[in-house]
């Protein structure tokens, strides 16, 4: 058999003020043709698991492209037609392939386009024609539209958050396209919406409800004939009309049994829906919370300012307030700030700086800070993950410089990335061990590789665009009423 597979991703915070270009894309991920399989072979990433199936089976692999970029601001028109066009005419151009695997993320909006993915879909499947099966594979936190249902053969979410599952996803997605092609399967679907978003802080998988639910879904009352389960909580920061919580479900053949079985797992978490409520914690909480801590290091996460989810990464309330507390065995992964990386590496290793930090971006992360400042190191930015998520992987965070703020290690980058690895602070010359609190810009990924060692795990929800407090944005195209918030 001979499989087209091709990978797109972005999780669009419609709130930000930073267009996703194509510049964007090259700077995270963006390969074509055989590169693919250079760059995602070996990787615990849904493309490594596409690619380690249809090569154990002795199949052929069609190339097209793989791109992503840091979540963001909308995805520019340039960069969506681009990116999708050099998806289309691989379609066009390898119309003997049995089915197309797509390992996209379910929460992008182009500039003009609200649903990125099912448009895409849409496109693929007018060349494609209704014969080909295309299996796809969606992050947890996708806006989950009948453009799906209608183009995709079937659509397999993440299960894990965090994502640490995003391999299996993909051996899933490959095993199964080969038995609807083999005509073993035929896969009919039921999605259900209830009105409701889910707290993105509360979802984690580790254990608690969103734990439970997937307990439920995968569990003894699962239909025989059920082939996927997923349970999308959505993405809170997209002002769309589909932004929601949604269920999807396939059976080989069964649509009663589909239909059943999403409304017991829909009626299910609406009947729950109170337990995803969530109170914040603010900054000066939060850091009181970790110096009264018993055990070291404490992880505090700046929820607000999550990259991984569209936060501008420049936020410095919680330095601040570690340095108004008097902390002082503490690092922060990390700052974005370019322009005080190229202070840092002008007055190189050793070097002091008086200097404006952070907050640059927009006015919705805090204020910058006045800081006097030692450069205790100049980095590359490149690191290798080696936490459960995307393990293997390569990364960057651009030209980084390690500086001492008032005897606080920061890591300044010129790039936006989440951070959800300590190998992030190991690269920068940071032994995590070896810190009282450790701040991390992310919201719930980084528990997968923190949580381990952490003696305490503090959500300090200050300014940004990925507060989880839903109330102070300012959504005018949702659909209402959503709960939480409408109560
Ligand atoms: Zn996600």
């Amino acid at each position: 058999m001979k499989f087209l597979i091709a990978g797109f991703a972005h999780e669009t915070n419609t709130f930000s003020t930073v267009p996703t270009d194509l510049a964007a894309f090259r700077a995270q991920s963006f390969v074509t043709g055989e590169e693919v399989a250079k760059a995602f072979t070996g990787t615990s990433t849904t493309t490594g698991g596409f690619l380690d199936v249809i090569c154990e089976r002795g199949d052929e692999v069609v190339h097209t492209v793989s791109a992503s970029a840091t979540p963001s601001g909308l995805v520019t028109r340039d960069a969506y037609e681009t990116i999708t066009g050099l998806i289309l005419d691989g379609v066009q151009e390898s119309q003997d392939v049995d089915g197309i695997l797509l390992a996209l993320h379910g929460a992008m909006v182009a500039e003009g386009i609200d649903d990125g993915e099912g448009e895409l879909i849409r496109r693929i499947r007018s060349i494609s024609g209704d014969d080909i099966p295309i299996v796809v594979v969606l992050d947890l936190h996708s806006h989950i539209t009948e453009s799906f249902i209608d183009y995709a053969t079937v659509v397999i979410g993440y299960q894990k958050y965090p994502h640490t599952d995003t391999y299996e996803r993909g051996v899933e997605a490959a095993d199964l396209i080969a038995r609807i092609v083999r005509g073993e399967v035929h896969a009919v679907s039921a999605l259900r919406k209830p009105a409701m978003i889910p707290v993105c802080g509360k979802c984690h998988t580790q254990d608690g409800l969103y734990k439970e639910l997937w307990d439920e879904a995968l569990g003894a009352s699962r239909p025989s004939s059920v082939i996927s389960t997923s349970l999308f909580a959505g993405f809170s920061y997209a002002d769309i009309p589909p932004m929601g919580f949604a269920v999807l479900v396939y059976t080989d053949g069964d649509v009663d049994v589909a239909n059943a079985e999403a409304d017991r797992l829909a009626d299910l978490t609406w009947s729950r829906r109170d337990e995803f409520l969530y109170t914040p914690t603010s900054v000066e909480d939060g850091v009181s919370q970790a110096i009264e801590g018993t055990g070291w290091p404490v992880v505090i996460a700046d929820i607000a300012d999550n990259p991984g989810g569209g936060s501008s990464n420049d936020g410095v309330e919680v330095l601040r307030e570690l340095i108004r507390q008097g902390v002082k065995s503490a690092a922060v992964g990390t700052v974005y700030d370019p322009d005080v990386v190229d202070l840092a590496i002008q007055a190189g290793v050793g070097g002091r700086l008086t200097t404006s930090l952070g907050a640059k971006t927009d006015s919705l992360h805090g204020n910058p800070m006045d800081i006097e400042a030692r450069v205790i190191s100049i980095w590359d930015g490149r690191f290798r993950y080696k936490g459960p998520m995307t393990t293997g992987s390569w990364a960057s965070l651009g030209d980084c410089a390690v500086l001492d703020v008032g005897g606080i290690r920061v890591i300044v980058a010129s790039k936006r990335l989440q951070c959800r690895d300590p190998e992030i602070f190991r690269a920068a010359g940071i032994d995590p061990l070896d810190v009282d609190i450790l701040v991390v810009k992310s919201a719930v990924h980084f528990r997968a590789a923190f949580q381990p060692f952490a003696a305490k795990v503090i959500m300090a929800d200050g300014p940004g665009l990925t507060a989880l407090d839903l109330t102070r944005f300012d959504y005018s195209r949702i659909q209402r009423p959503l709960f939480p918030l409408d109560v």
